[in-house]
């Protein structure tokens, strides 16, 4: 579903991500893990063109972007966003609209979709999420794990063949990471592909077919959750581990 080959990223002299190549099939879920500042976030918003990458290529679905110094067209930017959907660590939610209007926002206005199968499809998943209830309230009078589990929904509401969680837990406090990792769980078991940049240790070993170290831009190691925590290869993935378990 999505193939990346030698992506670099630099911020003016800063070379973020240097040449990662990385493949994610469909039905996978797939973490990233690895030290603070270490590119993660950056890799996974060059996958959906909020970044974009100073050289490599990019596939996803149908569509594939080379870099190398040009910038995507507007067309090839909006076909990689309608095919993966970011849920972002701070919500990104309208705050003065109410759950239901933020989750009907983009499927109405940019999709142009009508309203009463699009209003039956949000409570649809509100349910899903357990936020039924509160489908009136303002986002800005729900608690963070509340905020996360109605930007997920909003974020399924356009149907995306790939989500991308952007540490979606790290903002929120600690008794309310639970309920939206159990939504994460959730969609993993109906599944959905899934890419996730991740804190949270036991939820990557947990949920992940697949875990991906990155230290300094790059790849350091991956493989299957059982393999990559209990015996892992390389001495940076050694290290990193025995801070973090
Ligand atoms: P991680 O997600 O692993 O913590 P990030 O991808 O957020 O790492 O950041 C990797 C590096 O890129 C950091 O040194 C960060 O300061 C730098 N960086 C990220 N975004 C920008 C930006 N928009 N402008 C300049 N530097 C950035």
């Amino acid at each position: 579903m999505i193939r990346i080959e030698h992506l670099s990223k630099s911020f003016k002299d800063n070379e973020v991500l240097k040449s990662i190549s990385l493949q994610i099939e469909k039905g996978e879920v797939v973490s990233i893990i690895g030290p603070s500042g270490s590119g993660k976030t950056t890799l996974l918003r060059c996958m959906n063109l909020l970044e974009i990458p100073t050289s490599g290529t990019l596939s996803i679905g149908e569509v594939q972007v080379g870099f190398n110094g040009k910038t995507p067209s507007k067309q090839q930017k909006r076909n990689v966003q309608n095919y993966s959907g970011m849920v972002f660590q701070h919500f990104h939610l309208f705050p003065h609209k109410t759950v239901l209007e933020n989750i009907i926002e983009a499927p109405l206005v940019v999709q142009k979709r009508r309203r009463t199968e699009v209003v039956l499809e949000a409570e649809e998943l509100l349910g899903k999420v357990g936020l039924l209830g509160h489908k009136d309230h303002y986002s800005e009078q729900l608690s963070g794990g509340q905020k996360q589990r109605a930007a997920i929904a909003r974020m399924l509401a356009l149907k995306p063949e790939i989500l991308l969680f952007d540490e979606p837990t790290s903002a929120l406090d600690p008794e309310l990471v639970g309920e939206v990792l159990t939504v994460i769980k959730e969609l993993a078991k109906e599944g959905q592909t899934m890419i996730i940049v991740t804190h949270e240790m036991g939820f990557a070993r947990d949920v992940s077919d697949r875990v991906i170290f990155i230290a300094d831009g790059f790849i350091v190691e991956q493989g299957k959750p059982e393999d990559l925590f209990t015996t892992p290869k390389e001495e940076r993935t050694q290290q990193f581990l025995q801070k973090v378990l």
